[in-house]
């Protein structure tokens, strides 16, 4: 997507240790105008799949799936971050490794919100090493949901959350993929 490319390179700041800032207009202040085109190009792009609900991880999936959402006419849940789980059987729940915070903690999603008839579109911002996908995907598959596609606005396909997950043979589409980038002189190369 060459407004997202464009965007990236004109306000993302590489940060050493992999790190693609995108905070001035991604994830922590967002440009809904371009977030309506990303929700549109989601739109397009899963056209054919028959989604019934959008999954994301908070905090910064939140956003872009709720704009994806409204292209969609779909609910949107959220996974939340937990310090600890009920046991109760109540919640679907995975560990998830997060990458820009290096520590480990539990995901979990109401049993109330995910079923068995659910036909499910993940968004989420990055893609890295793809452990919050991961994540993602074993809780959907504990409710016996399908996934019919999953949708990152960036994915670093120098790391390897891309393979990963495409060999889990789930339709996977990024709206930008970085090839390569360097902190040094700030340059970024995109995958076309
Ligand atoms: P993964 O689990 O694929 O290693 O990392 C994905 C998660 O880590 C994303 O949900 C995102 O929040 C965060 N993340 C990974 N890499 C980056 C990055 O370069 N920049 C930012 N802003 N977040 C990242």
């Amino acid at each position: 997507m060459k407004l997202l490319q464009d965007r990236i390179r004109r306000d993302g700041v590489i940060k050493s240790g992999n790190v693609l800032k995108v905070d001035s207009f991604l994830n922590h202040q967002m440009d809904i105008e371009l977030l309506n085109e990303i929700g549109k190009e989601f739109k397009r792009i899963f056209e054919e799949c028959s989604i019934n609900k959008i999954l994301t991880i908070e905090a910064s999936g939140i956003g872009i799936a709720c704009i994806t959402a409204q292209y969609f006419k779909v609910p949107v849940v959220f996974a939340k971050k937990a310090q600890s789980i009920n046991i109760d059987g109540a919640v679907y729940s995975a560990k998830i490794e997060s990458f820009t915070h290096k520590k480990t903690y539990d995901v979990i999603v109401s049993k109330k919100f995910i079923s068995s008839e659910d036909r499910i579109l993940i968004i989420d911002d990055f893609l890295a090493n793809g452990c919050a996908l991961a994540g993602l995907i074993e809780i959907v598959r504990s409710a016996g949901a399908s996934i019919e596609g999953i949708g990152i606005v960036i994915e670093k396909g120098f790391q390897s959350g891309g393979e990963l997950i495409r060999n889990m043979g789930v339709k996977l589409e990024s709206l930008a993929i970085v090839e390569s980038m360097n902190a040094e002189d700030g340059s970024i190369e995109f995958r076309e």
